[in-house]
């Protein structure tokens, strides 16, 4: 069997023009939809990141300011700033790329953006919000893999998901989706004991670890849907990207797949000009 392989590209353009078009008809009315994006340092994968986000805002029509600190700046500052793009009507959704320097507390800065305009969706409201199954904003990245499976017409109910890793950001968030999506989940991370065990049950396999190519294909069970988020730079001249699967043994034994890059990374933003759109458009029923 050879998997099909799942186009987040693909995927991602088809969203981007009905987000087009909700972007122009919100501004219409006076709403356009505004994301601030804040950035302390010069971490070079932040700034691509932010960059890539910035691009993608004004291709949908997104308004978007950046602020850069420098590293050393005092975590009031930006928390100063935070409370600042609170109040601004202008702005929708608020955004702190991490990592953060070591002098910062990220989770009190997380919980000082106003949980209405939290479109990463990891301030602790809406991570309650979620585990409630009333969700107000879905993490980017977890949102994207729903979004791909839905698109796929993937039917999660009494599936055996199998997600590896915990983090807040993947996948706890990611969990708590395939549990509201009626899956059986089972969650992996580094202390469990016999991961190939746990993968080879997986009907829809999560992998958000950030270890290049640990899953490998005989870790999978025959015709599984296996979603790659892990995005891992190979040392080497060229300093490719590759995912936490091995995604060639891992194709000829799943039959669906997504790839690294073009898979879960595009759909990531994708959400992100969602969730900031959904949020003007609360704002404009207000
Ligand atoms: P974290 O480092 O926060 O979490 C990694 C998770 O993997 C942890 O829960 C850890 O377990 C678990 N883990 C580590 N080693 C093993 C192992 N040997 N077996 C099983 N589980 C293991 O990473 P993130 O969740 O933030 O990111 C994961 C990957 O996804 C990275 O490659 C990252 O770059 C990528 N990513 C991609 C995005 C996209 O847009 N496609 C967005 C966000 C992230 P423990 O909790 O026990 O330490």
């Amino acid at each position: 069997m050879t998997a099909k392989i799942l186009d987040g590209n693909a995927l991602s353009a088809k969203l981007r023009e009905s987000l087009r078009q909700r972007a122009a008809e919100l501004a219409a009315q006076g709403f356009q939809p505004g994301l601030a994006v804040i950035l302390v340092g010069e971490n070079p994968a932040s700034q691509v990141y932010v960059r890539n986000k910035i691009k993608a805002c004004e291709a949908v029509g997104v308004y978007s300011e950046k602020y850069e600190f420098a590293a050393d700046i005092s975590p009031e500052e930006v928390l100063g700033m935070i409370a600042a793009l609170n109040a601004d009507p202008a702005i929708h959704g608020i955004l702190v790329q991490l990592p953060l320097p070591p002098q910062f507390d990220e989770d009190e800065v997380l919980e000082a953006v106003s949980p209405e305009k939290d479109v990463d969706g990891f301030h602790a409201e809406n991570v309650g919000l979620l585990a409630q199954g009333n969700p107000r904003f879905i993490s980017c990245t977890p949102y994207g893999v729903m979004e791909m499976l839905s698109a796929e017409g993937i039917s999660l109910r009494g599936k055996e998901a199998v997600v590896v890793g915990r983090s807040n950001i993947v996948g706890k968030p990611m969990t708590l989706l395939l549990i509201g999506a009626s899956a059986t989940v089972t969650v992996c991370h580094s202390q469990t004991k016999d991961l190939a065990f746990h993968t080879r049950r997986a009907d829809v396999l999560v992998a958000a670890v950030g270890k290049p190519k640990m899953i490998t294909g005989d870790m999978i069970k025959p015709g599984a849907v296996v979603i790659d988020v892990g995005i891992n730079r190979l040392r080497g001249p060229d300093g490719k990207l590759c995912g936490d699967v091995d995604f060639e043994s891992a194709k000829e034994v799943a039959s669906l797949i997504t790839p690294v890059p073009g898979g879960v990374g595009p759909m990531t933003i994708t959400m992100l000009l969602a969730n900031t759109i959904e949020s003007a458009d609360r704002a404009s029923a207000k």
